[in-house]
C-alpha cells in the first residue's frame, strides 16, 4: 500500500463503531492507527506508572487528564506517515494541542444514540491477542469466546458494563461533543449516521476521505 499523507480523526461516543471503522480504514489505507484507548489499556495491562494513574479514571468511565494524554500521544507522533486518530482528541484542549503539530484533513463524526451505545457495548467482545472486535448481537465469532482471525481468547472490557457505559456517554456529551462544532468551524467535519451496518457506514466514510 502506498504511504498516505493524510491525517484523519474518528470522533464519536462510546459504541459508535470507531474501532470497527478504524480497522476497515487501515486495511485499505496505509495510515498509522493511533487509538488512545488501546494504548492506555496496554499501559494498564503492563502495569506502568501511566497505566496505574489512568486506570482509576477508565474504570469510572471518566476521561484521563489531558496532560497525561497529550504527553502519551506526543511520544507516538514519530512516524513518516499519516495518522488515523481513534478516540483522540476528546477535549478542546487536546484538539488545540494536536492542531499545533499536525494538520487534520478530515474528522469523521459517527453519531449514535445513548440507548444504542448501551445495547451494543454490553454485547461487545474483544480479542485479547489481536484486538479484533466482535458483537454478540450482530457480529458473533464462529466459535463462542474464540477469535476467528487468530484463535485468541475473547474478553469483555471492564468499562463495558451498563453503569460505566452510561457515564462514558455522559462524559462524551459534556467534554467531547464540543469538538463537533470545533471541527465544523474548521470545515473538516463529516457526519455519518452510526446506526447502520458497519459496511454501509464504511462506504460513506471511504467516499468522504477519498
Ligand atoms: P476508548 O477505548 O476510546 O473507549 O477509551 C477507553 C477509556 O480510555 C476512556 O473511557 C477514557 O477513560 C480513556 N481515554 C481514551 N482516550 C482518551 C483521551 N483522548 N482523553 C482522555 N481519556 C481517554
Amino acid at each position: 500500500m502506498a504511504k498516505m499523507d493524510l491525517n484523519l480523526i474518528l470522533l464519536g461516543g462510546p459504541g459508535a463503531g470507531k474501532g470497527t471503522q478504524a480497522s476497515r480504514i487501515v486495511d485499505s489505507m496505509d495510515l498509522v492507527h493511533l487509538s488512545t484507548g488501546d494504548i492506555l489499556r496496554e499501559e494498564v495491562s503492563e502495569g506502568t506508572e501511566l497505566g496505574r494513574q489512568a486506570k482509576e479514571y477508565m474504570d469510572r468511565g471518566d476521561l484521563v487528564p489531558d496532560e497525561l494524554i497529550i504527553d502519551m500521544v506526543s511520544n507516538k507522533l514519530d512516524q513518516d506517515s499519516g495518522y488515523l486518530f481513534d478516540g483522540f482528541p476528546r477535549t478542546i484542549s487536546q484538539a488545540e494541542e494536536l492542531e499545533d503539530v499536525l494538520e487534520i484533513d478530515k474528522v469523521i463524526y459517527i453519531n449514535i444514540s445513548k440507548e444504542e451505545a448501551v445495547r451494543r457495548l454490553s454485547a461487545r467482545r474483544v480479542c485479547s491477542e489481536c484486538g479484533e472486535i466482535y458483537n454478540l448481537l450482530f457480529d458473533k465469532p464462529s466459535e463462542p469466546g474464540v477469535c476467528d482471525k487468530c484463535n485468541g481468547e475473547l474478553y469483555q472490557r471492564s468499562d463495558d458494563r451498563p453503569e460505566v457505559i452510561r457515564n462514558r456517554f455522559e462524559t462524551f456529551l459534556e467534554q467531547s461533543a464540543p469538538l463537533i462544532d470545533f471541527y465544523r468551524d474548521r470545515g473538516t467535519l463529516v457526519e455519518v449516521d452510526g446506526e447502520r451496518e458497519p459496511g454501509e457506514i464504511f462506504e460513506e466514510v471511504r467516499s468522504a476521505i477519498s
